[in-house]
């Protein structure tokens, strides 16, 4: 059986598993290359396998990295199926129908069209629950576990030649408003592990929302405008339902909130349609019908039109705005506005690539570029951690150990996260391999 790193090796984006097992081929994710240019150059390279032989496709769940190459994969003769669960499958359509417009605006440049994206989306045909057991062809076996990641993200466990695989995908932090902690893996022989912050300790939650809390309350004491750059899937949801909270509880002055993405609010239709999927005591909020997606502080910018309306220029307001690594999207109109004022800020709630603009200003840049000018960064810069998709140290250490793998390869990292983790787990006594992209090993 051989396993090959067609993506996510020594980065964190780009996620992509190649296993020829059985007589089969079949791929866990295939996702896109995101942050500084020749790392974008990769979605462009061929696969290291022939898309025409692939059978299936396991997804983890609904992030670009992880799903965005899968027209291309279709484009390039890919006819199989793509498991998922139910709620991935519906944030797949809203993803990749956003990938395509954005991709028919590279013109020549283009990965893939609208037609790919739709075609890939038909091929969206066994959805799994949580714990549901697949048998295909060739004697394997797939299960997909709650990877407490964000809604609908699952760890792939797979049986084949007798032997057990697990891929951890991204995992989740513990404690998330929105989605349950991740469950633990099964015993398994091969353990293929995410190291996306595998050198960090998150601070507790509950010390983030007070920062955040405390963020606000400065900036708009100062009369400046508190913008959040976040990521469109379960981040943007759960800004919300912390903002709706702290509004609640007095905790936060009366202001005026806008949602200005357009992926975030369609996003939130379909976390509307699982909120049964919930932890306490979020569960049961939405049951009495208070909505922390629709209450009187928050205003949804979904037109151009609207989001010009917005005042951005003044102060006062809490502009929530993509893409979360300020790559691109809205959120650059309100960085220009607001990173020369030192009243306003900017308070970073995600992870922020190398390459990205996200990782310019949170590393400290005293001038960036947006949209081809030299904007100065005055206004005051905030890290929350703690609300962080993504397991930390401490959590990716007990989880590898539950797995008490023969071999892990850590994937979905970059330096010096996975020297950390791979030193880490190496004192557990776990054998531990950082492959490289296009590395193919026997297993
Ligand atoms: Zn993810």
């Amino acid at each position: 059986m051989k396993l090959t790193f067609a993506g996510a090796a020594g980065t964190v984006t780009g996620s992509c598993f190649h296993l020829e097992a059985g007589g089969r081929q079949l791929l866990v994710d295939c996702g896109m290359f995101q942050g500084l240019p020749d790392l974008e150059e990769r979605n462009y390279e061929p696969f290291p396998f022939d898309p025409k032989k692939v059978e299936w496709v396991f997804l983890t769940h609904g992030h670009l990295d992880h799903l965005g190459l899968i027209p291309r994969l279709v484009r390039e003769g890919f006819r199989g199926k793509v498991a998922s669960t139910v709620p991935t499958r519906d944030i797949a359509h809203i993803m990749l129908m956003d990938a395509a417009r954005i991709q028919e605006e590279e013109g020549d440049d283009a990965l893939y069209t609208w037609e790919d994206a739709l075609a890939a989306l038909d091929r969206f045909q066994v959805h799994l629950e949580y714990g549901e057991v697949l048998s295909l062809p060739g004697g394997i076996q797939a299960k997909f576990n709650d990877a407490g990641h964000i809604l609908g993200a699952a760890f792939v466990e797979l049986h084949v030649e007798g032997k057990t695989i697990v891929f951890s995908g991204d995992l989740g932090n513990r404690g998330k408003p929105l989605v349950e902690d991740p469950s633990y893996p099964p015993k398994a022989d091969v353990l293929v592990l995410e190291s996306t912050y595998g050198d960090r300790v998150h601070r507790p939650i509950e010390e983030s929302i007070e920062t955040l809390r405390q963020a606000i309350w400065e900036t708009l004491s100062a009369g400046g405008n508190v913008i959040i750059p976040s990521f469109a899937l379960e981040r943007t949801q759960e800004v919300l339902y912390i903002l709706f909270n702290l509004w609640r509880e007095r905790k936060i002055p009366r202001c005026r909130i806008y949602l200005d993405s357009p992926l975030a609010t369609h996003a939130i239709r379909i976390f509307e349609r699982y909120t049964d999927r919930f932890p306490e005591p979020a569960r049961r909020t939405f049951l009495k019908k208070r909505n922390p997606f629709d209450f009187e502080l928050l205003e949804y910018t979904l037109t151009k039109r609207a989001s010009k309306r917005i005042p951005s220029d003044e102060g006062g307001a809490i502009i929530i705005a993509g893409s979360g690594m300020c790559t691109g999207g809205r959120v650059l109109f309100h960085l220009r506005k607001n990173l020369p004022r030192p009243e306003s800020s900017v308070v970073f709630v995600g992870f922020q690539a190398v390459g990205t603009l996200g990782r310019q200003i949170l590393d400290g840049a005293t001038q960036v570029e947006i949209l081809g000018s030299i904007v100065p960064v005055r206004a005051k810069i905030w890290r929350i951690d703690g609300l962080s998709a993504h397991a930390d140290q401490p959590i990716l250490v007990d989880w590898a150990l539950h797995a008490d793998p023969e071999q892990v390869f850590l994937v979905h990292g970059e330096e010096p996260a996975l020297s950390a983790l791979s030193e880490r787990l190496h004192r557990h006594g776990l054998s531990v391999h950082v492959p490289a992209w296009h590395e193919t090993v026997e297993l």
